[in-house]
């Protein structure tokens, strides 16, 4: 690159947002000149508004950055989207229309039938779509989404089986942790000493955006990949990164041994470019008993890769294994970042 791109991150102060904040200090391709709030918080320093709750300290350059409300006429040409979804529906379309190029994590626009909702290894080719986007809408910026953070993890482990093999039916259950749900999030003495089986909303979207992310598309549009999936979603008293359990019948029941090359070759456009943010394995295979776990492999390949183990036969579908992935970094900003160098690199945006 021998341009650095301005940047902006939308909901500055949240989690997701912290995470951009600190993905994005040094990059070599992006200058944060931008960071929004609530009306709450506009006009303040940053360090002085944000209750930053991240392990390493935050960048110095970006302290004593005013917050702004956000707004379309913004200083930045891409902006990052960590904004709940209210107020993402109240502001991505403007500032698309205003010609920015928003890569978002909330969900207002995932299922959009002209957004690509982009996992950079998986499915690129849905890039395509944003000639209708901007010709339809009348824009001459974007929306580009990534998707939830379970379903992110999961079709980046399972990805290689559908293309390899074929998917025919697959059974998750997942176990997220406390970060998934922002800051504060869920309240303590619902989550202390405790397993909460349900997450609002969260099964029906590990299934459509699943689907979505495995599909294709042409000029009709998204056709989702169509195999039933079962899902159920748990959130736990885990910090950062979410385990998920999965079952999963491959057509012609492959081996254990050329299920465990298919994760171990799996490779995607990433790879081949060498973006700075792109994990050397996106999928990491470990052969220990108890392994993975989110406290010893959520931060594998800097958080960027999903780690799958216990791969073993099942009796019921064929195959089952575990994966672990970190829910606000390739669950969240670091997928969009990602996201956001690969269309640079293909000069789409
Ligand atoms: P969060 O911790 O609750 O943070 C949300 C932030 O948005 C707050 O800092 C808030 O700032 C800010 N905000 C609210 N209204 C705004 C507006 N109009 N303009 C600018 N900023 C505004 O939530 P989060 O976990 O970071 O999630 C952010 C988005 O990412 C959500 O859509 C979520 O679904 C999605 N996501 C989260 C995860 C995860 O693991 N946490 C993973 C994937 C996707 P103030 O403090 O100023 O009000």
């Amino acid at each position: 690159m021998t341009q650095q791109r301005t940047v902006a991150v939308l909901g500055a102060t949240g989690t997701v947002g912290q995470r951009f904040i600190s993905l994005l200090a040094d990059h070599p391709w992006f200058k944060l000149t931008a960071l929004t709030t609530s009306d709450r918080s506009a006009g303040r320093r940053y360090a002085d508004a944000v209750h930053w709750h991240l392990p390493e300290p935050m960048p110095a350059s970006v302290a004593d950055m005013k917050l702004e409300p956000t707004r379309p006429d913004i200083g930045a040409d891409l902006c990052f989207s960590a904004l709940p979804t209210d107020a993402a529906e109240q502001h991505e379309a403007a500032l698309a229309k205003a010609g920015h190029h928003v890569f978002s994590n909330a969900s207002t626009h995932r299922m959009d039938a002209d957004v690509p909702n982009l996992l950079a290894e998986v499915n690129f080719d849905h890039v395509k779509a944003l000639a209708k986007q901007r010709e339809g809408r009348g824009w001459s910026g974007s929306i580009v989404t990534n998707g939830n953070c379970t379903a992110i993890h999961l079709t980046l482990a399972i990805a290689p089986l559908h293309r390899d093999f074929g998917i025919e039916q697959l059974l998750v259950t997942t176990m997220q942790s406390i970060s998934g749900a922002g800051y504060p999030g869920v309240p303590s003495l619902d989550v202390l000493d405790n397993v909460v089986p349900f997450i609002g909303g969260e099964e029906e979207k590990v299934v459509e955006e699943t689907q979505k992310f495995l599909g294709t598309w042409d000029a009709k549009g998204f056709a989702p990949a169509r195999f039933p999936m079962s899902v159920h979603c748990n959130r736990v008293l885990v910090r950062d990164g979410h385990t998920e359990t999965v079952s999963v019948r491959l057509k012609d029941a492959p081996k254990l041994d050329a299920v465990r090359a298919s994760f171990e070759r799996f490779r995607g456009r990433p790879q081949e470019l060498g973006l700075p943010s792109a994990p050397k394995r996106p999928i990491v295979v470990r052969d220990e008993p108890d392994r993975p776990q989110p406290l010893l492999d959520r931060d594998t390949e800097r958080g960027m890769a999903s780690t799958v183990g216990r791969l073993r036969e099942d009796p019921v579908l064929g195959l089952k294994f575990v994966l672990v992935g970190h829910n606000t970094i390739r669950g969240a900003a670091g997928a969009s970042v990602l996201n956001a160098e690969l269309l640079v690199a293909e000069r789409c945006v």
